[in-house]
């Protein structure tokens, strides 16, 4: 009986982009069906090691592809696990992830409308058959005995219709019916010319009109010295269905502690900005070429999930199961050394070719950032590939925490930061000016999630970190810098202002560490920082949040300050308009000032003052 489907609307999408939007690279849609089958007969070998009732046992893990040029078809067949009528439904009719949306807006991202490369990354690879066939047939039949024998069929406009189909091998066998601007994929020269770029990677056999263009290769277990660069670029585009270049690359074999040969890349492009939500592992894990689990979830920790690769150890039990898998204590070593040696890596280069690392460290930032508050054992690895702006770089160049500490003053124990959402706001602000005067380094940290990594990191070679709004901070006297308001008058002042501010303030009080600016807002010891505010309210917490009172410090030798001492004998009403006037200002530096429109109706009765 035949059945007809609509395509969720996720599909349409990306058969609409699919079919009329990419016009180049389109021979990639061979790479994807290809790594279709070997996936699927890298699930049929698993499987076999469990399961003793399996359709058409005998059957031969190969990818057989056939080119007819007569009838303008391209077939690839494959002896893989296959589908039953459930699954051809889930698995060619939908998406389960947000893979059209992001696969549209990467299209956009990479500025070439019609770069086809990208669809591999997406989860989206099968509707590459769209580009070049007019209409595509997927026979097949699941590896369970139970299984019916069935062909898909689509045009790929807006359906697709499921039948019931004379006797099937178990697997998939995929028809495609070329376009007539696609006839050159069913000649045979082609094919295997695109074939030859990727398919050595391929763990089967793949045997085009009869005869074998692969020899299955694991890169990764050969020696430096013998593999190109060109190799290594295909390999990793193989292993990450991207297209792109990897940006760094390990490679190394060791014997002890344990037998290891990992090949390991970063990529250029960080795919979880493209708003794919959170990626799975991509380094798999392989026992003597023999792939265990291409996904492993404990092997590497899980901020490293944008790594791509692999690691093969010969001390690995070769049947060892995924389950028992992610709790071995040989998996677990192994993840730990080569994560650290990853990390090693990184840092060497970094160091050699600040430039690359600049631009590498702006994409995939987030990840170090997540490490540092996630991956206890490797923090301090991790703490020396962060990158900061700070008061002594030029805008946009950066510096790392090693490097700060290396040119630290002499008697300085302290590393000091602010978190603000720019350089201008720091630099415009009155927390940082007592410190350069003082010839201390600031670091300059622009993300909202800095403050919880820093107080994470807590520590780095010994050195405390702290923020330069800390309220213990003493510097010692500002010096330099006019006379000061006398003690007597001061306290007149300060106790004036702690009573008219009393529902704002807790403390008001005259600062040593003020330079240039009239004063400053601190938060007491134990309340919540000024950054974990602000993270707060933009997740929406900040309903039940307390008002914070904050510490307000004046620089007695400002100018502003002398004169508000004055005039608060004589009009204290004034006074007190650019006492709260300062005091907003301040909150503002700070990032704490919460109803700004108030400044609006403050400055319109100050200004009607002065012009009366
Ligand atoms: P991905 O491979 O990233 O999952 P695709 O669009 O390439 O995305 O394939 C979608 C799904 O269709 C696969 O996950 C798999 O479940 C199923 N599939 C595709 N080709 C085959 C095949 N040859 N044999 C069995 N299942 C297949
Ligand atoms: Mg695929």
């Amino acid at each position: 009986m035949s059945q007809t489907h609509e395509f969720q609307a996720e599909v349409k999408q990306v058969l609409d982009i699919v079919i009329h939007s990419l016009y180049t690279d389109r021979e990639i849609f061979i790479r994807e069906l290809v790594s279709n089958a070997a996936d699927a007969m890298e699930k049929m070998r698993l499987t076999q090691l469990t399961e003793n009732d399996v359709f058409d046992a005998a059957s031969t893990l190969e990818v057989t592809i056939t080119a007819d040029e007569a009838a303008r078809t391209l077939t690839i067949a494959d002896h893989g696990i296959g589908m039953t009528r459930a699954e051809l439904v889930e698995n060619l009719g939908t998406i389960a992830h947000s893979g059209s949306k992001a696969f549209a807006a990467a299209l956009k991202n990479a500025g070439k409308q019609n770069d086809a490369s990208l669809i591999g990354q997406f989860g989206v690879g099968f509707y590459s058959a769209f580009m070049v066939a007019d209409k595509v047939e997927v026979h097949t039949h699941s590896w369970r005995n139970d299984g019916e024998h069935l062909v898909w069929t689509s045009d790929g406009s807006t359906s697709y219709t499921i039948d019931e189909s004379a006797d099937q091998a178990r697997g998939c066998k995929i028809i495609l019916h070329l376009k007539e601007d696609a006839a050159e994929f069913a000649k045979t020269h082609r094919v295997k010319q695109i074939l030859e770029k990727y398919s050595n990677f391929v763990s089967f056999p793949v045997i085009l009109d009869g005869e074998r263009v692969n020899t299955v290769e694991a890169i990764w277990l050969k020696s430096k010295d013998g593999i190109t660069d060109e190799q290594y670029t295909e390999f990793y585009r193989f292993a990450s269905h991207s297209f792109d270049d990897p940006s760094y690359r390990l490679h190394f074999q060791a014997e002890s502690p344990i037998a290891i040969n990992a090949l390991l890349f970063t990529p250029t492009q960080n795919m979880e900005s493209y708003g794919m939500g959170q990626m799975e592992p991509g380094v798999g894990l392989y026992c003597k070429k023999v792939l265990i689990d291409p996904k492993p979830k404990k092997l590497l920790p899980e901020w490293m999930r944008f790594v791509r690769g692999v690691i093969d150890s010969e001390d690995l039990p070769l049947n060892i199961s995924r389950e028992s898998m992610q709790d071995s204590a040989l998996v677990r070593k192994l993840g730990d050394v080569v994560a650290k040696r990853l990390l090693k890596h990184l840092d060497k280069e970094a160091i050699e070719d600040p430039k690359k690392y600049n631009a590498f460290y702006k994409d995939f930032s987030r990840f170090f950032k997540e490490g540092i508050a996630t991956d206890h054992t490797n923090r301090d690895a991790i703490a020396k590939l962060l990158r900061f702006e700070s008061s002594m770089t030029e805008a946009g160049e950066t510096v790392s925490l090693t490097d700060y500490v290396k040119r630290m003053k002499e008697g300085q124990t302290t590393i000091y930061y602010q978190v603000a959402t720019s350089r201008s706001t720091i630099e415009s602000g009155p927390y940082v000016a007592a410190f350069k005067e003082k010839g201390f380094e600031v670091l300059y940290m622009f993300e909202h999630i800095d403050e919880y990594v820093i107080s994470s990191l807590h520590k780095f070679e010994e050195k405390d970190l702290k923020s330069v709004n800390a309220p213990d901070i003493d510097l010692g006297d500002a010096t330099g810098e006019g006379e000061s308001l006398p003690e007597a008058d001061a306290t007149i002042l300060c106790d004036w202002i702690k009573e008219r501010l009393a529902t704002e303030v807790e403390t008001v009080r005259t600062s040593k560490r003020l330079v240039g600016s009239p004063a400053l807002v601190l938060t007491p010891e134990g309340e919540m920082s000024p950054q974990i505010r602000q993270m707060m309210k933009a997740m929406g917490k900040d309903g039940d949040m307390p008002g914070n009172k904050v510490i307000f410090e004046l620089n007695p030798r400002h100018q502003l300050i002398r004169n508000l001492a004055k005039l608060q004998k004589t009009d204290a009403e004034t006074a007190g308009l650019i006492t709260e006037q300062i005091l907003d200002n301040a909150l503002l530096s700070a990032g704490l000032l919460d109803e700004p429109q108030r400044i609006i109706e403050r400055t319109q009765k100050l200004m009607e003052k002065l012009s009366s």
